[in-house]
């Protein structure tokens, strides 16, 4: 097919039985070429992430408190694992650097060496090349990443290395110090990775077996997304679906990288394809992708007579909004009334400044904020070919009685967003699930 770069997560290699089963997987498959580990995640849910445990040193130490107990108890870790993969290796030298660093280098570089032991274990383990994430992933000054550079030293680092070990989540800053990205960010360094080789598919691999159509906190059991488009996820994403580090996205969608959600502990499931938007001529499965929903959202509902005659009227009232930095999400309008949807977050102890600058600007009819809305976004690459499809979204809602407040058909006919009550959120996303996919079952 064409090399793979795979990323595992911490889940995927919390302790030895876990990074066997990683490790099998990249042996089955000549092409997976390039690895890049997080640090050990939780065996149990009550156990901790070597990362928290990391974190928590960096904390004693720059307190000028005693760490020695907490960094044993992850040196043990670690030993826990070698002894029983059977490497022939000791971190003895690096836990002695570490320990002796923890309090003076920062605490990005104390988080980052959970990935950085993490991969001398798996390329000891693996018998592929060891690669310092702190030589190739490179960041501003500031703490941004720069890709560029980054893309460019990774490609020249690999030039003829056929198999490494890339630690996830750290890079280091022009000037020479340790920085990571923020939580999740093996995400990121794995799709880098992906973008300089030029790979044929970024593999994710984690503990569930792809993306689900909708949230299984709400709805039961939900079926997986076996193929989504990169603006798919992104308009689910916005939502509120969280399935990669957000800027894992950028890299590899620019070069139309797929990348392959997976699941370790099943590895025989095909898991969900994130295919760039210009592959999907696929006829997909169900008309409707995926299903999301996020609470925090204030109606602001504004009617004047004429209104639709006045020219600059809304022009007026979203200057109100920038001037006061509250950020408008959705707008639906009708002959003599105008909504608008913004975040409560962003509005919050405006209020009255806005109701007033409002009143001044426009001189509405009537004014009010109408607070505790959700969105709900019905997302699917197969709404375009299919008719009826809003029909059946708000004959679904109304069977269940749900008031709808607002609808938005994105021009793409990618999506329709839908404005509940946020008690009523929940009910909906299982009333639209059953209809357009339990029913497909
Ligand atoms: N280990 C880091 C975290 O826990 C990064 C990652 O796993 O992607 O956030």
């Amino acid at each position: 097919m064409g090399v793979k770069v795979v990323k595992f997560g911490g889940s995927s290699l919390a302790d030895a039985d876990q990074i066997r089963k990683a490790a099998a997987i990249i042996k089955s498959d000549a092409d997976r070429r390039y690895v890049v580990p997080s640090a050990p995640g939780k065996r149990s849910s009550s156990d901790v992430k070597i990362t928290d445990m990391l974190y928590a040193c960096y904390e004693k130490a720059s307190l000028g408190e005693d760490f020695t107990e907490d960094f044993g108890r992850i040196k043990a870790r670690y030993n826990e694992i070698i002894a029983s993969l059977g490497v022939g290796i000791s971190l003895d030298e690096e836990f002695d650097r570490i320990q002796a660093n923890l309090a003076s280098a920062g605490r990005e570089y104390a988080a980052s060496r959970g990935e950085y032991l993490n991969g001398i274990v798996i390329a000891a383990y693996l018998g592929f090349t060891f690669i310092d994430a702190a030589d190739v992933i490179v960041f501003s000054d500031e703490g941004m990443m720069l890709r560029h550079e980054t893309v460019a030293k990774l490609r020249e680092r690999l030039k003829g290395v056929t198999h490494a070990v890339i630690p996830g989540f750290y890079g280091k800053s022009v000037s020479g110090v340790v920085r990571t990205f923020s939580r999740g960010g093996s995400d990121v360094t794995g799709s880098l990775v992906a973008r300089a080789v030029h790979a044929a598919v970024y593999e994710n691999w984690t503990d569930v077996s792809g993306i689900l159509v909708a949230d299984p906190r709400v709805v039961k059991d939900p079926v997986v997304i076996p193929v989504i488009t990169y603006k798919e996820l992104r308009e689910l994403s916005y939502m509120g679906f969280s399935v990669l580090h957000e800027d894992a996205i950028f890299p590899v969608r620019t070069a139309g990288i797929p990348i392959n959600i997976r699941n370790t502990n099943a590895p025989e499931d095909a898991g969900t394809m994130i295919i760039p938007d210009s592959d999907a001529v696929d006829e997909p499965v169900r008309t409707i992708t995926g299903i999301a929903g996020k609470k925090g959202f204030v109606a602001i509902n504004m009617e004047k007579g004429m209104m639709n005659s006045e020219i600059g009227f809304v022009r007026d009232v979203l200057n109100v909004f920038a001037e006061l930095g509250i950020n408008v999400e959705h707008m639906p309008s009708g002959i003599d009334t105008l909504s608008i949807i913004a975040d409560s977050e962003s509005l919050k102890g405006k209020e009255e400044q806005l109701l007033s600058a409002l009143r001044k600007a426009v001189e509405p009819d009537h004014l009010e904020i109408e607070p505790d809305i959700a969105m709900l976004a019905v997302v699917g690459r197969g709404m375009r070919k299919t008719r009826g499809t809003a029909a059946r979204i708000f004959a679904a809602l109304a069977h269940g009685r749900i008031n709808v407040k607002m609808i938005d058909q994105g021009s793409s006919e990618l999506n329709v967003i839908v404005g509940v009550n946020e008690h009523d959120l929940h009910q909906a996303i299982r009333y639209i699930y059953d209809v357009f996919v339990l029913s497909t079952l």
